[in-house]
């Protein structure tokens, strides 16, 4: 069977815009909003663009649909999905479909499956990535959850989704359970570190190497044509840099307060990351210098801590300084995929999900916040063609060993010795340094905890455990 009625709760930014996206796909939506006048301005606006049934309650909705049909729930995350389900279950019949694709943390979704397939309900957590404009347009969709939801859902949720430029569309089953919430929210957490990179670069070439708006600008879109870099982040980083205050003089830009905000999700990734013990230090520093940013009192105190950077680095030419903060932005923009995939896998292993991390990578292709030439890469390093994990990992080499390793590091010390922070574009470094290395200092702290603790040690030497008098 093949879904081809919808229901859609929840008419916000996001539930309006996946709501028309399915009407315009050519199925029947009945849209329902807690807050009934939202549905009736709906309505107003968009009845015009597609076979819509417009519902004050969950009874009229489960009448309006009478086909295949499926429930997408796109509210709040947190206690307000509850809510809904609990109102609306006791209208469905056995058999019936709900999605929440709202940004839902994955252990709820998990618990929710569960319930849910109880009551006869089929269940998919679904994360939903691309904003308003991926909403409607075609954003990429990650399902996880009751597998069979997802065979009657898959016509309706492709013709729905972005496509990858490859021929495929950006949406794919991810795994059971709370996966798909999952993998959205590692995608979350990758688009916090390499927008924290993108904000330290501006730092840098504006605070450092004295960049206007206008090379700003300039210096990004041409980025975004290059095969490196190009990925929506850094277009919409280069329209940034270009728009203009309509209330007073000069650009936009320089009149935003500088406290980023957040909704969870980034820290959501740090815990998981910390719980499945992998390291994530590009995405944390992100994560951290949001928090930083809001710190207003504590920045208030140290706002006249003494700053020494009479260890001034030269400053290189403008074109130079360019290629060194692109370099730096890109190996740095790696990382944070990297980490983004290593805490999958492991959760992966963990939760028996099976996620298949190459088509996690192809279905960000297209569509979502985070979609860049990169993840061409990731999508071709963990695939199981041979052929193509050899081009991935020669790409990966190549970057690295050449010229733009040295021009991190020079980025870092421009950066340091003017006392502008980079924490993410640092913890990339400092991710690739803390690997290579064939002896990590740990032998100390290894060494101290037998100290103190009699935690004992492994030689390199010797099998075995070991622990001495060290005094
Ligand atoms: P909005 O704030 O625009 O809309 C929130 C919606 O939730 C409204 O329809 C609101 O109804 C409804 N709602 C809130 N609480 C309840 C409740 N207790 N019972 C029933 N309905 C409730 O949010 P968005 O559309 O931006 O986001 C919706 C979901 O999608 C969130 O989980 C969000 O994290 C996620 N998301 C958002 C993206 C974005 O770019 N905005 C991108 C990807 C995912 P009412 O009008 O009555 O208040």
């Amino acid at each position: 069977m093949s879904i081809n009625q919808l229901g859609v709760i929840g008419l916000g930014t996001m539930g309006a815009n996946i709501a028309r996206n399915a009407a315009r796909n050519g199925t029947k939506v009945a849209v329902y909003n807690r807050t009934t006048e939202v549905t009736k301005d709906f309505m107003k606006q968009f009845e015009g663009e597609g076979n819509f049934a417009s519902c004050e309650s969950y009874e009229d909705m489960v009448k309006a649909l009478h086909g295949e049909r499926a429930f997408l729930i796109m509210v709040k995350a947190g206690p307000a999905v509850d809510a809904v389900i609990a109102d609306l279950t006791p209208h469905l019949q056995k058999g019936d479909i709900i999605i929440d694709a709202g940004n839902s943390h994955y252990p709820d979704t998990e618990r929710r499956v569960e319930e849910l397939k109880e009551k006869g309900i089929r269940f998919l957590g679904m994360g939903v990535s691309g904003g308003e404009v991926g909403a409607l347009e075609g954003p990429s969709m990650m399902p996880g959850g009751d597998k069979s939801a997802w065979e009657d859902c898959k016509d309706l949720l492709s013709k729905m989704a972005a496509d990858d430029g490859l021929g495929g569309k950006c949406v794919a089953y991810i795994g059971e359970g709370g996966s798909g919430h999952f993998v959205k929210m590692v995608h979350n957490g990758v688009e916090y570190g390499i927008m924290q990179l993108l904000a330290e670069t501006y730092d840098v070439l504006k605070n450092v190497a004295g960049y206007s708006n206008e090379q700003l600008a300039e210096t990004f879109a041409a980025w975004n044509e290059g095969e490196d870099l190009q990925s929506f982040l850094v277009e919409i980083t280069a329209k940034v840099f270009e728009k203009k205050d309509d209330i007073n003089d000069g650009h936009l830009i320089d009149k935003i307060h500088d406290v980023a905000g957040q909704k969870g999700t980034g820290k959501w990734t740090t815990i998981s990351a910390l719980h499945y013990g992998v390291a994530i230090p590009t995405i944390n520093a992100a994560v951290d210098a949001r928090i930083m940013s809001g710190s207003e009192e504590l920045r208030a105190e140290h706002r006249k801590d003494p700053v020494r950077t009479d260890l001034e680095e030269p400053l290189p030419k403008p074109e130079q300084m360019r290629s060194i903060a692109r370099s730096a932005l890109h190996l740095s923009v790696l990382t944070a995929y990297e980490q983004g995939f290593e805490l999958m896998k492991v959760a992966s292993k963990e939760h028996n999900w099976d996620l298949n991390l190459s088509e996690c990578a192809r279905i960000w292709l297209g569509g979502c916040i985070i979609r860049s030439v990169l993840l061409k890469v990731y999508s071709d390093a963990f695939s199981e063609d041979v052929s193509r994990q050899k081009t991935a990992a020669m790409y990966k080499e190549q970057q690295w060993s050449g010229e733009k390793q040295v021009h991190l590091r020079l980025f870092l010390e421009l950066s340091t010795s003017r006392g502008i922070a980079t924490p993410s574009t640092s913890a990339a470094m400092n991710y690739f340094d803390t690997l290579h290395r064939k002896d990590l200092p740990q032998s100390l702290v290894q060494a101290q905890r037998d100290f103190f603790g009699a935690h004992t040690f492994k030689r390199k030497d010797k099998n075995g455990v070991f622990h001495v008098e060290w005094e």
